[in-house]
């Protein structure tokens, strides 16, 4: 026989339950019994039972709850829902609660409803877990949406391994342009980038996989073709290798970050290639100098500080510690000091070359030291400060030796003038007494002994011009004279001496000059014997005499061999000659143009030549006209 528990019993049962539980039972839902997990959850006390739902839980109005109930208790279907939100009055404040729940209607055996019975489970705690959850979900999500979104932009190559073998999983469009021409993504590195093989890149990327240690290089040479399988090229990147790790913290894949450098790098191995070659030539410079035992100085022209080498205090006779100024630098003895100054001033306003040869008296031994000073305006390369910079040389022995060898020159074209002037005069006798006697043959000999006695006569003059002029005992004599006088008297001279040439001389009208008459004579000689000496015979020579702006300018025009232009500067030089006349028989010493410059430019006068090679030449100098 089955035993049937009594309502009053299972209601005390059902009371004791977990689960909240109450039972109602008519349209206006009148609570028959609610065990306290349920009156706990509504927030009240056991005075609710007896009472109407929606009576004794007033806030469920405005929920759905009571119209759900009425429903089962009209049809009898029982309804059931998960995660449902109350809101209920707990503790003084209406809260949201989220209960799984069933309303189920209880029926007799008649199949008639009884009343309903609602069971609860509180929820709520689940459900701030599964929001919290979905909350996190969402932010991670957002958080994951913004590293794309930085990684796809970023300035910088970025891509993303997976496994062991590196596959790439994404890669941004900075990381595609490093390798325009290849499929990167589901395929793994190496195979992606062969020519990676072996390289260290290969052993950075597999040791932070196995180590998880980060990876840095800032200039990593990394050779890369530009389309696979094709010839490699040496680029620069700065690389970095990070690895991630998944939910059970083992080393997933890496993420590779790379910004190339290949530019920056060139641009600094050409600058260090070139501060090397810098420092070789600087150093070869520096022995060289110290060789040739070369003073070397600069002066800053704004703060007139002067820097010089050790030589340059040697030459002045300074010790190492003295402070060497522009002062002591051109402190020359006082015949010297105006011509020294304004070579420099004009060297440094023209921006042209400094070179200067002056006496200075060394400290050490007060004894006389000639200098030679070579210098010239700069920017310094620095800070484009103007500079002064150049080279000293002590010249002393080399101006002794000069000045030796122009004694003896002297001396001896001296002492060689009396005898010529004697066998001239003897000649002379001879002549006479030869025409005398009509004998044509001694004559004839005579006259060429005595042309040959000329030209050694002249020679010999050029020699002690040479000579008087180095040391110094070379005298202008001035005078106001008409320059067209003194072509005049050349003409007539050089109708009488010259037959070889046809010399012309333009008219030339009156032009007042304020000069060494007969040197200025010698000048215009010398240029016409040059002339005559340097193209055929019975070409055309011309000499003509302008005025230019205030100057007087004499030009004597030939059709001869013509100058270089390599030689052309040099012309003026003692003892130049060019080395094709050398060759010739043509006889002479280099010193005829070098005696004419030192004539003019003692004048304030200028003398130059044009010529072209083969095209005859034009020699000029010019004085300044007085009126
Ligand atoms: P020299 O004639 O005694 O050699 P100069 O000082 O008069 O010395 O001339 C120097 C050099 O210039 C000559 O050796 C010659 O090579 C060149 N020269 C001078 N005048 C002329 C000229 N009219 N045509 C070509 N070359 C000349």
């Amino acid at each position: 026989m089955i035993h049937r528990l009594s309502n009053d019993k299972l209601l005390e049962i059902l009371s004791l339950s977990q689960n909240a539980t109450g039972i109602y039972t008519g349209d206006d839902l009148i609570i028959q019994m609610a065990n306290d997990v349920m009156i706990g959850f509504w927030g009240k006390d056991r005075s609710v039972i007896g009472k109407p739902l929606a009576e004794a839980v007033p806030e469920l109005e405005g929920q759905p709850f009571v119209g759900l109930l009425q429903d089962v208790w009209r049809t009898g279907i029982t309804y059931e829902a998960k995660d449902t939100p109350a809101e209920l009055l707990v503790d003084g404040k209406l809260q949201t609660f989220y209960f799984d729940f069933a309303y189920r209607a209880i029926k007799n055996d008649l199949g008639e409803i009884e009343c309903i019975l609602h069971t609860a489970v509180d929820v709520t705690k689940l459900q701030q877990i599964n929001e919290s959850y979905q909350q996190s979900l969402q932010q991670l999500q957002a958080s994951e949406d913004l590293l794309n979104q930085f990684i796809q932009q970023v300035p910088a190559g970025v891509a993303i391994y997976t496994g062991p073998d590196l596959i790439y999983k994404s890669v941004n469009p900075g990381y595609k342009q490093f390798v325009p021409n290849r499929e990167l993504i589901g395929r793994s590195v190496l195979e992606a980038l062969p020519e990676l093989v072996g390289t260290p890149v290969e052993q950075a990327l597999r040791n932070t996989y196995a180590t998880g240690q980060n990876f840095y290089v800032h200039d990593m040479l990394i050779p890369l073709s530009d389309y696979e399988g094709g010839p490699t090229r040496d680029r620069y990147f700065a690389v970095s290798y990070l690895a991630y790790r998944d939910q059970y913290g083992k080393i997933a894949g890496l993420f590779g970050f790379a910004l190339e450098t290949t530019e920056q790098v060139k641009a600094r191995k050409a600058t260090e290639k070139l501060n090397r070659e810098l420092q070789i030539s600087e150093e070869s410079l520096r022995l060289s100098v110290e060789a040739a035992r070369l003073g070397t100085y600069s002066v800053d022209l704004e703060s007139g500080i002067v820097t010089v080498n050790e030589y340059c205090r040697e030459i002045f006779g300074l010790a190492p510690d003295y402070l060497f100024t522009a002062q002591i630098g051109l402190s020359m003895i006082e015949e010297d000091e105006e011509r020294v100054r304004e070579a420099m001033n004009e060297a440094i306003g023209n921006d042209t070359v400094f070179d200067e040869q002056y006496r200075i008296i060394r400290k050490t031994d007060n004894s006389m030291r000639w200098i030679r000073s070579v210098g010239r305006a700069s920017k310094s390369t620095l800070d484009q400060k103007p500079l002064f910079r150049g080279i000293l040389l002590d010249i002393t022995e080399q101006k002794a030796d000069e000045q030796r060898k122009n004694d003896f020159i002297g001396m001896v074209s001296h002492e060689l003038k009396t005898p010529l002037t004697s066998m001239k005069g003897y000649i002379q006798m001879l002549q006479s007494k030869a025409k005398k006697g009509e004998d044509a043959f001694t004559a004839g000999v005579l006259d060429k002994a005595s042309n040959q006695v000329t030209k050694m006569t002249t020679m010999i003059n050029g020699f002690l011009n040479v000579s008087r002029l180095e040391s110094g005992k070379i005298h202008i004599d001035r005078q106001r004279f008409d320059m067209a006088m003194l072509v005049k008297e050349t003409e007539e001279d050089s109708i009488a001496s010259i037959s070889s040439h046809q010399v012309v001389f333009a008219p030339v009208v009156e032009t007042w000059v304020n000069a060494d008459r007969d040197k200025i004579g010698q000048v215009i000689n010398n240029l016409i014997s040059n002339a005559v000496k340097y193209s055929p015979p019975n070409s055309i020579i011309e000499v003509a005499c302008v005025t230019r702006n205030s100057n007087a300018v004499i030009s004597v025009k030939d059709q001869g061999m013509g100058i270089s232009p390599q030689d052309l500067p040099k012309l003026f030089e003692r003892y130049y000659r060019v080395q094709a006349v050398k060759e010739t028989n043509v006889a002479g010493f280099g010193i005829g143009l070098y005696l004419c410059c030192e004539i003019i430019k003692r004048h304030e006068g200028d003398i130059w030549a044009e010529s072209k090679l083969g095209e005859g030449a034009i020699f000029y100098f010019q004085l300044p006209v007085i009126y």
